[in-house]
């Protein structure tokens, strides 16, 4: 029985630590607090997640908070100008609602979940680095997912991924109830204001029942930065008030009634945002694993550091239950983070440190022109829930404008392109790694499900890439491909090859074969193909491939429809 430590008890130490527990793993969860005191105390973060991130908790059978959690559906973006009235203002549906369900009630409840579990135990103090030398001594791993408590300072900073090295932002947060309603109910209303900071606000289920939460991010020095000589929550409450008074006076007016949820719904601060190096040595030369914001700290200003926490949790759950029994070497640690880091947090972190300096001309382009095309908002608001999505448009001025020019024609054209999208993603599919080699003998993969079997005689199959993968170039001159059809365990594949690295294969082992050809291990079944033709259709090539070679080993396939991995089991009525 492996038995392996958490050391945090928040929204990736407490998601971790039940995941492991629901696959028989002996746990230790280390809180310092007890779940009580937790509900009593203050807030500690505004926790929008959005729905990738609350798709990794249901997996869990975590999200508890399904009907109560008000839906935030959409977003609303202003940016104001210089006199103080909004520049450009859109709004966007988020393909799924976000929650926010106050760590406070969330945390509480998992702790109290886990210690019902039956296996494992909860052990509550603040455990200190002599604590971890215990832990270590007498667990089979240990996970340090303290956020941003003083342990996080035994993981060395990264500075080549830490741009700064000072607080960004101002921050504070106001938790409260009676404000008027608003026209766009259900919404996260992100105002920006170019020098001062942003706010943003929501709905938001805390210990007293549903809620507003006001965050306030103000520039260091702005007048924003305006809470050092705050000492009690009803002054927290009146500077709120005057903020909104003075840069947002319809939100003012909403609010100027509105009372505090309880005395601990106001949180002030500031942080650095940072990224260490993910794995410490402790004196006695055993290693320990830092997890979500202990080793990645966000700056709130996009919302995505629970969403980040959340994720790490899955690739980490993900990455011990694919580890079996073997050792947990610093080498697999620092593994498990990059695997991270290269499917997820990196583009939550680059995208988060893009908006804490001043807009970039084609940020602010991008922004303005959501104004009048309604899938470039979509997009914007998809990066909330997805900042990956974001590459390489947000992140590269060129990239930027072909996207505009792009969203722009299919605007002029018949389809809601995402209305199209979510039709057509009702038909279920598999889902295969595409492998090539280069002709300079690199290796290059990419996730597809848009195989199909085309003919028996002579074999013939097909794959449609999109024209804009940074791959398609590399298939285009690659005599030959490999179609790898994934197994249910082999999710971790899907993502890994969908989303953009310079090398997409780095953990993963590879054996050549025709010409070549990178072939993965583990899937369902797998075919080498010649490419016999390519077809040009729309904004796809088709590729049409002749089968050289063939394994079908069998076995469960993972399974894509409606946008969400699936499991194929036998019907019950055949
Ligand atoms: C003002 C503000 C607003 C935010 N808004 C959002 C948002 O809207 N959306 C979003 O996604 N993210 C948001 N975040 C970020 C989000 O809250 C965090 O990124 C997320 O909670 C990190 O999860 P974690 O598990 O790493 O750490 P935490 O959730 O902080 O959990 C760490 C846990 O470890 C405990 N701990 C600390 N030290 C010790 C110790 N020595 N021993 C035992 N236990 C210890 C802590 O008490 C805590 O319970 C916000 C943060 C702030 C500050």
């Amino acid at each position: 029985m492996r038995r392996i430590a958490v050391v945090g008890a928040g929204q990736a130490g407490a998601q971790l630590a039940l995941g492991l527990q629901a696959h028989g793993y002996d746990v230790t969860l280390v809180a310092d607090r007890e779940p009580d005191e937790i509900r009593r105390g203050p807030v500690m973060s505004s926790q929008c997640m959005f729905d990738t991130a609350l798709q990794s908790e249901r997996e869990l059978g975590l999200h508890h908070w399904e009907d109560q959690a008000p839906d935030i559906s959409g977003i609303a973006f202003s940016l104001i100008g210089p006199h103080g009235t909004p520049d450009v203002s859109w709004r966007a549906t988020l393909e799924g609602p976000a929650h926010s369900v106050d760590q406070r009630v969330k945390c509480a409840a998992w702790i109290e979940q886990f210690a019902d579990g039956g296996r494992g135990e909860v052990v509550l103090h603040e455990a200190g680095v002599n604590d971890l030398e215990w832990y270590a001594r007498t667990h089979d791993l240990v996970v340090v997912s303290t956020g941003k408590g003083e342990l996080s300072q035994l993981f060395p900073c990264n500075s080549e991924l830490s741009p700064y090295d000072r607080p960004r932002r101002a921050l504070a947060l106001t938790y409260v109830t009676g404000a008027a309603p608003r026209e766009e109910a259900g919404a996260l209303h992100y105002r920006m204001v170019p020098g001062v900071g942003e706010y943003f606000s929501f709905p938001a289920l805390t210990t007293t029942g549903p809620c507003d939460i006001m965050v306030f991010e103000g520039v260091p020095g702005g007048p924003m930065d305006c809470w050092d000589d705050i000492r009690t929550p009803e002054g927290h409450l009146t500077r709120s008030l005057e903020i909104l008074h003075r840069f947002f006076p319809d939100e003012y007016e909403r609010h100027r009634h509105a009372r505090l949820t309880d005395s601990g719904g106001v949180l002030r601060g500031r942080l650095t945002p940072t990224v260490r190096h993910p794995v410490a040595r402790l004196a006695s030369g055993r290693h320990v694993l830092g997890m979500a914001d202990a080793v990645v700290l966000n700056d709130p200003i996009t919302g995505q550091g629970a969403n980040n926490a959340a994720q790490a949790a899955t690739h980490y759950l993900d990455s011990i239950l694919r580890h079996g029994t073997a050792e947990f070497t610093p080498q697999w640690m620092q593994r498990t983070f990059d695997h991270f880091w290269r499917g997820w947090a990196q583009w939550a972190v680059g995208w988060t440190n893009s908006l804490l300096t001043d807009l970039s001309p084609h940020h602010r382009d991008l922004l303005t022109a959501a104004a009048e095309t309604p899938s470039v908002a979509d997009a914007l608001a998809a990066g909330f829930d997805d900042p990956r999505t974001l590459y390489r448009w947000w992140f590269e001025e060129a990239e930027a404008h072909r996207f505009l020019a792009e969203k722009r024609a299919q605007h002029a054209a018949r389809f809601d392109g995402r209305e199209l999208r979510r039709a057509l993603g009702q038909y279920a599919t598999g889902v295969t790694v595409v492998t090539a080699r280069a002709p300079d003998g690199r290796n290059v993969g990419m996730t597809a499900n848009s195989f199909t079997s085309v003919s028996l005689n002579p074999p013939l199959v097909l794959w449609c890439p999109g024209k804009n993968s940074p791959s398609l170039p590399d298939f285009t001159d690659a005599s030959h491909f490999a179609v790898h059809i994934l197994a249910a365990d082999q999710h971790h594949l899907s993502r890994q090859f969908a989303t953009p690295a310079d090398d997409k294969f780095r953990g993963t082992p590879t054996t050549p074969g025709i010409a070549g050809t990178p072939l993965l291990d583990g899937a369902v079944a797998r075919f080498q193909c010649r490419t016999v033709q390519r077809l040009d259709a729309g904004d796809h090539i088709i590729f049409l491939g002749e089968v050289e070679q063939y394994e079908a080993d069998g076995g469960t396939p993972l399974v894509f429809h409606s946008g969400y991995y699936q499991v194929a089991t036998k019907h019950p009525d055949m």
